[in-house]
């Protein structure tokens, strides 16, 4: 049987290029929706913090109706893969839309995306936005569109894609530009002529694969995904197989589809749907649900484990909370319990202090952007350097390697190059494209990566593209990390002395934090009794017009430094500690320089 009236869909588009207005703009011609209801509420691009990134972390869904057929939308991260996550969408569709800029032409951040779903042997529809624009190349960017699928090894069907020519925001869909319609109807014609409908037996036992994890506080978990056997009812008794093959019965108490940019409650819903369910608080991404009777689970998408870990501290300094963003450390781990629900490749763990936990991530892009999403929802927290996990390993201490997928303009290769041979690198590929950007790959140690990604965006001047993907373990050859790395050095403020760090290792500068942002702040001795130094954990917001003083050149150089107690005790030796309080360090001598 041919689900008819059934499309789903994912769009591939780099960020700026229309995506959102493409999406609105159909929903606005279908009818879907009363037009103030899709303004209040524009689901694809939902996250500030994405945007700015020009990165989409969580893929939405959204629904279209037109001439009685559903399209299911599935956005796509247009970047980095946070654990097999493209994967998964490119397994709950059945074709895909990519979007490219009629001026800027296809970017290579979409790349890893596009591979995916040419290699899954999704058929493409190309839209060629924004044609209005007075500069738009048309005729150039598809042909650096059929290049790219070229280079991208696409089958000599997916070769012959279609073409559509689009300005999103007049709301115009053509197949040729000189045509002189005024609406999408092309483009929605197109995707229901070019997609193929889902096909399958409606009475086969139920087999739906966990694409993705939403959460309701009232109804609980929710698990997103295809079904793509069968059928599925409210209250039915289902199995669900987890990635370990044990298996667990539940019935399903919700059972919704989607209409517009919302979830609508259904009753039932067959083969072909995207449908989302809660009923058991256990479901994981990568999981399939089946039916009692037909207990036959999809291979487990594995989800790729944590390879970097980060220590989020309470704030709790006798400076943090004036603004009134005081955090108590239930508050903290109920926020880290939150995330867990949907970020499938996240860790948390209690440490012996309580206002300490322990934090893995897939590198420290994933871990940064929980950061900034916390800090912009007023969590007042300090964070440690970021490590590397270790795992022993039939008795060796091994450590997580990484693919670096690199694509740059040729000018930059060389100091790319360089550096990441200093990181303990190595380029295992090399291929230059027709564009005049190379494709770099290289092997490397995930603590190679530490800081990298905002060293590269400086060394490129924000015009390369880094993707890193885990790439096993591998015997350890690093050195194990001391506690005794840096030495307390002078400042003079105006008003007092204060202290602050000196990291000979890293030229003066100690990076704290993660991603491409070097947090700021740094030590500041206060109440000193004489020969003391204490050191106050401190928030930046004190810190500034801090004149470094001495004759240390570096120092001049270094930005203020913030850091908790655990990061400042891990430059500090022992024998140079006098006392240690939830707020401060006391130390044996003063040390200059
Ligand atoms: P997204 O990041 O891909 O979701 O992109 P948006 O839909 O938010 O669009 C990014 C910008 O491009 C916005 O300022 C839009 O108004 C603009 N834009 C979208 N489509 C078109 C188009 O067809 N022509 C022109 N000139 N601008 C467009």
């Amino acid at each position: 049987m041919i689900r008819e009236n059934i499309r789903n869909i994912a769009i591939i588009a780099h960020v700026d290029h229309g995506k959102t207005t493409l999406v609105d703009e159909m929903l606005k011609q279908s009818g879907t929706f009363r037009s103030n209801e899709y303004i209040e509420e524009r689901v694809m691009d939902s996250n500030d913090l994405e945007k700015e990134r020009g990165i989409t972390i969580l893929s939405k869904n959204t629904s279209i109706t037109y001439n009685g057929v559903k399209i299911n939308v599935v956005d796509t991260p247009g970047h980095a893969d946070f654990g097999g996550e493209v994967e998964r969408i490119m397994q709950m569709v059945d074709g895909v839309l990519l979007l490219v800029d009629a001026f800027e032409g296809p970017m290579p951040q979409t790349r890893f995306v596009l591979k995916k779903a040419l290699a899954s042997g999704l058929k493409p529809v190309v839209v060629i936005n924004k044609i209005d624009r007075p500069e738009a190349r048309i005729e150039e960017v598809l042909d650096e569109v059929l290049d790219l699928f070229i280079d991208l090894d696409a089958d000599e069907e997916q070769l012959e894609f279609p073409v559509i020519y689009a300005s999103a925001k007049q709301g115009i869909a053509k197949y040729e530009v000189t045509d002189t319609n005024e609406d999408m109807i092309p483009l929605l014609d197109t995707i229901l002529e070019e997609v193929p409908a889902p096909e399958g037996i409606l009475e086969d036992g139920l087999q739906l694969r966990i694409s993705s994890i939403d959460y309701d506080k009232y109804v609980g978990r929710i698990a997103i995904g295809k079904i793509s056997r069968g059928s599925i009812k409210k209250n039915q008794e289902v199995v669900l197989c987890s990635g370990d093959g044990s298996l667990k019965n539940f019935r399903v108490s919700k059972l919704y589809t989607f209409k517009g940019l919302k979830k609508e409650e259904v009753n039932d819903a067959a083969f072909g749907e995207i449908v989302a369910l809660s009923g058991n608080d256990d479901m994981n991404i990568g999981e399939t649900i089946c039916s009692t009777d037909k207990i036959d689970p999809l291979p487990f998408i594995k989800i790729d484990e944590p390879t970097l870990a980060m220590n989020f501290i309470v704030n709790d300094s006798p400076f943090a909370g004036r603004e009134g963003n005081f955090v108590t450390s239930r508050q903290l781990k109920e926020r880290l319990e939150k995330e867990l629900l949907s970020n499938v490749a996240l860790r948390v763990e209690e440490t012996d202090s309580s206002d300490v936990f322990k934090v893995s991530g897939r590198g420290e892009l994933h871990l940064s952007i929980l950061i900034e999403n916390m800090r912009r929802e007023g969590y007042e927290l300090s964070v440690s350097r970021p490590e590397v996990i270790l795992k022993k390993i039939d008795g060796s201490l091994c450590e997580p390697m990484e693919q670096v997928i690199i694509e740059v303009p040729e000018e930059y290769m060389g100091i790319v190059i360089e550096t990441l041979g200093q990181r303990k690198g190595e380029m295992t590929n090399m291929t230059h494209n027709i564009n005049g950007t190379v494709k770099l790959e290289f092997m490397i140690p995930a603590r190679g990566l530490i800081g990298y990604r905002s060293q590269f965006m400086t060394d490129t001047r924000g015009n390369g593209i880094l993707n890193h993907i885990f790439a096993g373990y591998e015997p350890f050859k690093g050195e194990i990390p001391s506690r005794t790395k840096g030495s307390l050095v002078a400042f003079e403020t105006g008003t007092a002395v204060t202290y602050g760090l000196y990291n000979a290792q890293d030229r003066g500068k100690l990076f704290i934090g993660a991603g491409t942002e070097v947090y700021e702040g740094m030590i500041v001795g206060e109440n000193a009794r004489s020969g003391d130094i204490v050191v106050n954990v401190c928030k930046r917001k004190q810190l500034t017009n801090i004149r470094a003083s001495g004759s240390d050149d570096a120092m001049k150089l270094t930005p203020p430094i913030q850091m908790s107690l655990e990061q400042a005790l891990e430059f500090i030796a022992e024998d140079e500690l006098v006392e240690v309080t939830p707020k401060s360090i006391r130390l044996r001598k003063k040390i200059l320089n």
